[in-house]
């Protein structure tokens, strides 16, 4: 396996290129427009610029990383050639299984297809391709090039061999792939994201403010990261998108987005990415702040 495919160069799109593209694979990386691609790669630029500085990487590895990675602007091109494509689009039902229908047309039929999707049916994206038995969940962590976790999802077709394949190329990367069925938000979302939706139910009905619930949960229950700041780094939209799949998936009312984060979003507060959430990023250092705490 030597070409690999990213679709979208947002949060999570490219840092899975940047993991790629370090480990020595040739990727294309796709999203819709010109401005998004050069966000991306600005941002793996400065991530490597921090791996520099921490003395991880050399300047000439730098070079190395960014000319494995070739970009385009539409999910046809760049996948004639590709053996696996992670598809790491904005979290949307519609979207995914339009571009999958897309990348089963254009992709050679051996090509290994993998949503980075952090909670919409593996079973319903591969339903849509004439290759259900191929399509598979690669759910990285977000930053991708620190985090060891990767979840693999199988979906009810996914065959056993494309399984290993992926479990062996994630260890490739340096990951440890984790193998779970396809249930509505898998295992780290189910988890996660109610804790998170209860810590935003818990500041919505007054009982503590931003960083005195983040403080209860950092210094009380020894997370890196409060639960509030963790929802900014994800993406608030990102967050509403996984509670509504899995509110819908177990008609189960616990899973139902607390109103404020509906109103954030629909406000435009997504997080880090948009520069406010439950904390202020307006300040660059303020963002990077928050990035480092991975690091
Ligand atoms: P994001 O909003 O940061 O980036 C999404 C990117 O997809 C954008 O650059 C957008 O232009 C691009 N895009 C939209 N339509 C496209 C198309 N048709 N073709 C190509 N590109 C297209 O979102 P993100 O946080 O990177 O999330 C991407 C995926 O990863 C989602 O499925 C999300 O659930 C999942 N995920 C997110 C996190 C996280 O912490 N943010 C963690 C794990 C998984």
């Amino acid at each position: 396996m030597k070409n690999v495919a990213v679709i979208g160069a947002g949060t999570m799109g490219n840092g899975i290129a940047h993991t790629f593209a370090q480990s020595g694979f040739k990727v294309q990386l796709i999203d819709i427009s010109e401005p998004a691609l050069k966000r991306g790669i600005d941002t793996i630029s400065k991530n490597l610029d921090r791996m520099i500085a921490k003395e991880k990487i050399t300047e000439s590895d730098k070079a190395e990383t960014l000319g494995n990675i070739t970009t385009f602007t539409s999910v046809s091109e760049g996948v004639e050639y590709a053996s696996l494509v992670v598809e790491a689009a904005t979290e949307n039902i519609d979207l995914k299984l339009k571009i999958f229908k897309d990348l089963d047309a254009a992709c050679p039929d051996d090509t290994i297809l993998a949503t980075n999707t952090s909670s919409i049916s593996i079973t319903q994206i591969a339903a849509v391709t004439s290759r259900p038995d191929m399509v598979i969940g690669m759910h990285f962590m977000n930053p991708v090039p620190i985090m060891k976790l990767v979840e693999i999802i199988r979906g009810y077709n996914t065959s056993d061999e494309v399984t290993n394949t992926i479990m062996d190329l994630s260890k490739k990367l340096g990951k440890v792939p984790t193998e779970v069925n396809d249930y509505p938000g898998f295992v780290a979302n189910r988890i996660l994201m109610p804790m998170i939706n209860e810590s935003i139910e818990t500041l919505y009905n007054g009982v503590a403010g931003v960083v005195e619930i983040d403080t209860v949960m950092k210094l009380g229950m020894a997370h890196p990261m409060g639960p509030l700041q963790l929802a900014d780094f994800i993406g608030l939209d990102v967050c509403l998108s996984i509670l509504e799949v899995m509110y819908d998936g177990f008609k189960n009312p616990k899973y139902a987005p607390c109103p404020l984060l509906v109103n954030m979003v629909r406000a435009g507060k997504l997080g880090v990415k948009s520069g406010e959430g439950f904390y202020d990023y307006s300040e660059s250092k303020k963002a990077e702040k928050v990035a480092s705490q991975f690091n």
